[in-house]
């Protein structure tokens, strides 16, 4: 077990790990690895910080707001993962316990294959290895698979399955987690320090740099929108973003749906008929997993916020439900990075002045 020896002094020190000796907190071990989808160790500790201690339990979690979990989780990304973690919790302070099986595991929201066997073997030693990117790429260059994702993946699933059984499984997937990320890293693999040199077919053979084998990923498609900053006597109108989609739940300032041409503004929905906009002369730009998106930022000023706003879609027009918000007080709001980008973009003579001076 050269692996387990490896881990035993060269482990990574992370807050949501049990230190040596002690029992891992399935909460901590749960809650961490929602945060990790998708999402790297080092952005994620700070924020794992902020919520145990804001919550340091399953139960406290599960007494919060679905609002108070987002405003935490911003600038997090994906965040219907806060959605779910919360709806999750609430499950799970009934059970009064987290469950160790990954078949029961990934019947709660927002738990797949994966995030169900790292709790499994992380926190209840439960003998299944998690296959996330770092493992693949380990197993990949350790038996030199020849294929890219998705069959490598099925070929790694094959190779664990034998694995897991031994004595400490969840020290086991997360020693390989960690000579993932350390040592068998993307670029530059420190072989010299690994571990499995001696059993390393891509090592032995001169070819890691041919490990994994590599899909062509296809481009991102570009699409558009207009976003429309609307000011009153130091306020800003939000609106709330529908539960199900993207940033669901979250709050932003309105816009017109994203598509895949620029709009023509006058296509989509105006505020009020009359209501002179000041365009933003940059655009915001924000990569999504799937997408790239381009901003049009607008800025207006109104002198009431008792004024009743309708909203067209091109079809007809409808009252626009939103929330006047201070500017001062936009960091006890959900916002996503994309929303705090584009009010990033009100001028700053705009921000410090009483918004009725536009
Ligand atoms: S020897 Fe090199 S390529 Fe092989 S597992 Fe170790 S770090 Fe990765």
């Amino acid at each position: 077990m050269n692996v387990l020896k490896w881990y035993d002094t060269h482990q990574r020190i992370l807050p949501w790990r049990a230190e040596k000796g002690q029992a891992p907190n399935p909460y901590y071990v749960y809650l961490s690895e929602i945060m990790l989808q998708q999402t790297t160790v080092a952005t994620v500790t700070d924020y794992f910080e902020r919520f145990i201690t804001k919550w340091p339990t399953l139960e406290a979690l599960a007494e919060a707001s679905l609002d108070e979990v987002l405003v935490q989780w911003q600038g997090l990304g994906y965040y219907s993962r806060a959605r779910n973690l919360h709806a999750a919790a609430k499950i799970l302070a009934k059970l009064s316990k987290i469950p160790s099986d990954p078949k029961i595991l990934k019947e709660l929201p927002g738990i797949g294959d994966y995030t169900a066997a790292a709790i499994a073997s992380i926190a209840f030693d439960y003998p299944i290895i998690p296959i996330d990117g770092n493992i693949m790429r380990v197993f990949a260059r350790l038996f030199a698979i020849p294929y890219p994702l998705p069959f490598l993946k099925k070929e790694v699933f094959i190779y664990t399955s034998h694995m897991a059984d031994g004595v400490y499984p969840g020290d086991f997937a997360q020693a390989l987690m960690d000579l993932g990320a350390m040592i068998c890293r993307p670029l530059n693999p420190k072989c010299a320090e690994c571990p499995l040199t001696t059993k390393c077919q891509a090592y032995n053979e001169g070819k890691v740099s041919e490990f994994p084998v590599l899909k062509i990923k296809p481009e991102k498609p570009t699409r558009y929108g207009i976003a429309y900053i609307l000011l009153c006597e130091g306020k800003i109108l939000l609106e709330k973003r529908p539960l199900k989609g993207l940033l669901g739940g979250m709050m932003g300032v309105p816009t017109t749906p994203w598509g895949n041409e620029a709009l023509n503004p006058e296509d989509f929905f105006k505020f009020e008929k009359n209501l002179e906009w000041y365009e933003v002369s940059k655009q915001v730009k924000h990569t999504f997993t799937h997408f790239h998106l381009h901003l049009t930022v607008k800025v207006g000023a109104i002198y009431n916020t008792n004024t009743v706003i309708f909203k067209s879609d091109g079809y007809g027009q409808k009252i626009f439900d939103g929330h006047w918000v201070t500017l001062d007080n936009l960091e006890n709001v959900a916002l996503p990075t994309v929303m705090k980008k584009v009010i990033k973009q009100i001028p700053d003579e705009i921000f410090k002045k009483d918004s009725k001076q536009i």
